[in-house]
């Protein structure tokens, strides 16, 4: 008999109004996800997402793990369904939850009657369950208040439904609820994790990435669209916008103060990214910025660096640690590639002492040898556009 997953909403269920909206664009997702594993029906009842294989070609395993990185499921459960009768449910359990029983030391049966025509209590159902499973695996005591392994059975509208512990799921939002915003993308650790956090509250994710060949490599870059490609199994496909920086580099480096160097390339980035942002209709810039990390990372070098755009930049790592975005690479499965040694390009003409605590008057007169507009202009003409997915399948 087959198995299917359980999708629990997480936020979404306290949205008043929007909550259709943000039920059909959830549901939407996990279709456009499932499509690279095979056949799946997906429905929602109650709050719950289903997700049914319906044919043994189903990839099931890929499944389960790509349903674990959907933004708006707050947990997720792999049951088996059953009819609505006591036998039916205790077979369904014995047969499919039987071993994991067997390995624990105590138990619990917790039930959920969703369907109120059922004519036992939760409570009854529980109990009966408990107590059958109890005479069949004698060696596993009952603990109802701190048990090793608890045994759920839940009565649906369509079906019961049994399963072990619940897994959480990926929190946040259903990706596009939020709109769409760019991310300034690196090779580094911190710009990846901030990308991530951002998609998790909905919004659909674009990057740009500043290139400077030939004082950085091929490999940066293949480093930078591996690092896009391992935050789409998230957010989904995204755009990688490549930006060619090296005669912006060179002008700063010929024309400016060496203490504003960064500084300088750093509102030329802003300001680029900002002029691609919104020809693809982001509302917000993303930079994984993080208040004193280094020195353009001052309030005072923010405020700097803000004065080029007009739309919200978002900071979500401004007041982490290092080590809890860390701990978030890690998780997100980013941080083994954003520690591979390549060079970036603001590690290339990188001032020995950097202004800490500019004033905007100060950059802006660094600035006044450059011709601003003709460099952007000619930056933006060198756009590479590279279209970055989890998958080869199609559908993600
Ligand atoms: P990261 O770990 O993300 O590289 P960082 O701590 O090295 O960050 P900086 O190099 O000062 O910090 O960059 C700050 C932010 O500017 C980055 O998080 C990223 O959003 C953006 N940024 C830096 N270099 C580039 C680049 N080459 N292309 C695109 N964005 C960049
Ligand atoms: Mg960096």
């Amino acid at each position: 008999m087959k198995e299917i997953f359980l999708l629990k909403l997480g936020e979404i269920v306290l949205k008043g109004a929007n909550k259709r909206q943000f039920e059909s664009k959830l549901r939407q997702n996990i279709r456009r996800r499932m499509k690279a594993y095979g056949n799946f029906d997906v429905y929602l009842i109650q709050s719950t997402v289903y997700v049914e294989p319906m044919d043994d070609a189903c990839d099931i395993d890929g499944a389960w793990e790509a349903c674990s990185s959907i933004f708006g499921v707050v947990s997720l459960c792999r049951c088996r369904p059953c009819e609505k009768n006591m036998d039916a449910i205790f077979n369904a359990v014995e047969e499919y939850l039987g071993d994991d029983l067997d390995c624990a030391k105590s138990f619990k049966v917790e039930s959920k009657r969703s369907d109120k025509r059922f004519p036992m209590t939760s409570i009854a159902i529980s109990q009966e369950i408990g107590g059958r499973l109890a005479e069949a695996h004698p060696q596993v005591a009952v603990d109802v208040h701190n048990p090793d392994y608890t045994v759920y059975v839940e009565i649906r509208d369509l079906a019961a439904y049994v399963h072990g512990p619940a897994q959480p799921g990926a929190g946040g939002l259903p990706t596009g609820v939020g709109g769409r915003a760019m991310c300034l993308l690196s090779g580094g650790i911190d710009s990846p994790v901030a990308a991530y956090m951002i998609a998790k509250r909905g919004v659909e994710i674009e990057c740009v990435h500043f290139f400077s060949y030939p004082y950085t490599s091929q490999l940066a870059k293949d480093k930078v669209l591996e690092l896009a490609r391992l935050v789409t199994r998230y957010s989904g496909r995204m755009t990688v916008d490549i930006v060619s920086f090296t005669e912006i580099q060179e002008a700063i480096r010929d024309n400016c103060p060496e203490e504003f160097f960064t500084l300088i390339m750093r509102r030329f980035m802003m300001e680029i990214a900002q002029t691609i942002a919104k020809k693809h209709g982001c509302g917000a810039l993303i930079t994984g910025e993080n208040l004193g990390q280094v020195a353009s990372q001052t309030m005072e070098a923010m405020t700097v660096t803000g004065a080029v755009v007009d739309i919200p930049v978002f900071m979500p790592l401004v007041g982490m640690d290092k080590e809890e975005i860390v701990t978030i690479a890690r998780k997100i499965g980013t941080l083994e590639t954003s520690i591979l040694p390549y060079e970036d390009c603001c590690t290339v003409f990188t001032p020995k002492h950097p202004k800490t605590k500019p004033t905007l008057g100060q950059v802006i007169n660094a600035e006044r040898n450059l011709d601003r507009e003709a460099l952007i202009q000619k930056a933006l003409e060198s756009v590479e556009k590279v279209t970055v997915k989890y998958h080869d399948e199609p559908g993600i």
